[in-house]
């Protein structure tokens, strides 16, 4: 999990789906029941899948499933393809026959209270693991185990300290953590549960165990390995970060700096956090060079619908995720995702060792739907269950030792849409997909029937195109299977981009069309050329803060999430989110200016502020122009060409003009901006 998903949770409300909102459900004779309403045919979807080749013999392929148990006690059930009811060792035994080869368990400390009570997300201990691992071993399920040491959710935005380590010095955390593991993996291995990795830590890019430097945290990883070495000494050792889009290779330095014994360099990918496929497989690539050892994609999924299932919003939703270039919402786009990241980790060659989807498995503990006479209630219940048995994300208990996300957000599963189960337990056959990219399911006939349009795309007059055009673009079969082709632009069209305006060119698909009769398939893209820039680095292209003075560290050029090219403005803080950016240029000649910035983001709050201030320091005359933060990757733009009472902004050679970048907003809040834009209108 990793922190800005679980505030994108905190802003949803419930989703509903339009099919039932028409329909009408509940109680009345002549109504339809509402459970007979839910969209059943996700469970009829059968997925096509290509043969992944040449993977490394032992490559494996897994889920986390540690929220099983608590759906179990919930009283939510599973079922098989064949519809009938399966236990615990039916339910491990389906995910072997599935093609998955490992599953994985989170051990928090001491996930509980004073009085016992669970803090929920599966109440995840040494004890939960164990009874686990045993049905998974007897399935023949390898099993790994998932350190947070920690008593709760670790991830890049927190890594608390159990509660009983929070007054030792580091000497002391160093051999608490170590006999932790010990104790957690002998109690296992006296069950004889098959453990063939043990994560010594959940994705610590940012620290472990309340440590942020890497001596203190190397210092810790040595410290859970020496135990895993010593309980089970025919296992791996990984470590887990979670942001392949930044600075691998220097977290690489920093571990062999300090002389980490492991095995494994391991990764979250998300595809809507963690950058492209391309440089998931280009870093992990560098990453096993340099460090020798194994790399594994050890979180990834995707949702195969927007809904909601259990009352409690989900991460990917309708009002976060309408944005969507990578796969559909659908049981192929699932197969899709997992077979795309599996292919792209593959690719490493054979430094790579496995990949693992996250909690195919947490559905809701009863099927919640809003427009139901029984809404109420169900939702009621399902709260009940949440707290009881620790099945939702966070229980209100969790208040007493995570009091600003977990003790005001709990709530339910917000993965239900992309667990590989429907929301009864049924199982998709994206489930199979682990089976079929071993074996290859490719389905018969599929046609294309949509291309999705690419991004527009913006340059500065006198630049090159080519460096802007994408050379694939993405189409969906009639499955619901995005492909991707390669592409042709026409460079007649493209020889006509030399003024200031708008455009629209086209490129040929180039590649074999499922079902085409041979057309060419043409697909357009719009093209603004934009006048020259008198900012520096307005579009932060130079990779770094080059031309901007920023009044405060929260906020810096970075990869994450550009509007166009590699770099843009980004902005985060768990606490109050205030800074600016600015500059001051002075003019060569007379005219007029026109300007422009474009930004997006999401938690900031009500009332935050993401302003485009310009003002002429020689007149006086000041323009401001804001955009509201709706979510990731909903861009909105300001300035010169969308505001119709945009000032005409003269001005004079000598005359010097200031644009600074004003923004503030909630802890939490998070953003970039990019092509902040100032030219002469001509
Ligand atoms: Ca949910």
């Amino acid at each position: 999990m990793k922190k800005r998903r679980s505030m994108i949770v905190r802003g949803l409300s419930l989703v509903t789906s339009a099919m039932l909102l028409m329909s009408g459900c509940g109680g009345g004779s002549s109504e339809p029941k509402c459970s007979e309403l839910m969209d059943r045919t996700a469970r009829d979807v059968s997925v096509s899948v290509s043969r992944i080749d040449d993977l490394p013999a032992d490559f494996v392929m897994g889920a986390d499933v540690s929220s099983y148990l608590s759906i179990d006690k919930s009283g939510a059930s599973f079922y098989d393809f064949e519809g009938n009811k399966v236990d615990m060792d039916g339910y491990f035994r389906l995910l072997k026959e599935s093609g998955l080869d490992i599953v994985r368990f989170r051990v928090w400390n001491d996930p509980f209270d004073e009085k016992g009570r669970g803090y929920g997300g599966g109440n995840c201990d040494t004890s939960a693991a164990v009874t686990m691992g045993k049905s998974a071993t007897k399935a023949g399920l390898q099993v790994m185990i998932d350190y947070h040491y920690s008593d709760f959710w670790a991830d890049p935005g927190k890594q608390m300290t159990p509660k009983a380590w929070l007054l030792m010095s580091d000497d002391e955390k160093e051999a608490a953590l170590e006999e932790f593991t010990r104790e957690s993996l002998t109690a296992l291995k006296d069950a004889g549960v098959n453990v063939t990795i043990v994560s010594v830590g959940n994705e610590t890019d940012n620290g472990m165990s309340g440590e942020k430097g890497w001596t203190e945290k190397c210092a810790l990883y040595n410290a859970g390995s020496r135990a895993v070495r010593e309980v089970f000494p025919d296992a791996k050792v990984a470590l887990h970060f979670s942001n392949p889009e930044h600075d691998y290779v220097t977290y690489a330095r920093h571990i062999a700096d300090c002389s980490v014994d492991y095995d494994i360099f391991g990764t979250s990918y998300y595809p809507y956090w963690h950058g492209t496929l391309e440089n998931l497989t280009e870093v992990m690539s560098e990453i096993a060079d340099i460090t020798g050892k194994r790399v594994m994609v050890l979180e990834t999924s995707w949702a195969y619908t927007l809904e909601d299932g259990d009352g409690s919003g989900n991460t990917v939703s309708h009002e976060s995720n309408s944005a969507n270039p990578f796969y559909s919402f659908s049981v192929q786009g699932q197969a899709d995702e997992i077979a795309s990241v599996t292919g792209a980790i593959a690719d490493v060659g054979d430094a790579a060792l496995g990949m693992m989807y996250w909690e195919p498995a947490w559905i809701p503990v009863g099927y919640y739907n809003p427009k139901g006479s029984d809404a109420d209630k169900v939702l009621e219940s399902n709260r009940k269950k949440w707290e009881k048995f620790g099945s939702g994300w966070a229980s209100s208990y969790a208040s007493v030792y995570d009091p600003d996300d977990a003790g005001k957000y709990y709530g339910g599963s917000a993965v239900d849409n992309q667990a590989l189960f429907d929301f009864e337990g049924h199982p998709l056959d994206s489930l199979n997909t682990f089976r079929y990219m071993r074996e290859g399911h490719e389905l018969e006939g599929l046609t294309l029937s949509q291309v999705i349009m690419p991004a527009p795309v913006s340059m500065e007059i006198g630049e090159d195109i080519h460096a802007y055009l994408p050379m694939t673009v993405r189409g969906e079969l009639d499955n619901k299977q995005r492909l991707t082709f390669n592409v042709e632009w026409d460079e007649e069209e493209l020889r006509q981009l030399s003024a200031v305006g708008e455009y629209t060119v086209h490129c040929t698909i180039t590649d074999e069309i499922p079902g085409s009769d041979g057309t060419p398939r043409k697909v357009m893209l719009k093209v603004n050329v934009l006048p020259h820039n008198l900012l520096v680095n307005g579009d932060f292209e130079k990779g770094d803060n080059t031309g901007w003075e920023i009044s405060d560290p929260m906020a810096g050029v970075t990869r994450d999430d550009p509007y166009r090219g590699d770099y843009a403005l980004h902005f985060w803080d768990d606490s109050t989110v205030a800074f600016t950016a600015s500059q001051t240029v002075r003019l060569d000649k007379d005219g007029e200016l026109v300007f422009s910035m474009k930004a997006q983001g999401g938690d900031m709050g009500d009332g935050h502020v993401v302003k485009l201030i310009v003002k002429n320091e020689a007149t006086g005359q000041t323009y401001e122009g804001s955009v509201t933060l709706t979510g990731w990757q909903s861009w909105k733009e300001t300035g010169y060409y969308v505001e119709e009472s945009a000032p005409v902004f003269r001005v004079s050679a000598g005359d010097k003009v200031t644009v600074t970048l004003e923004v503030s907003g909630a802890a939490g809040g998070w953003g970039t901006i990019d092509d902040v834009f100032l030219a002469y209108n001509e």
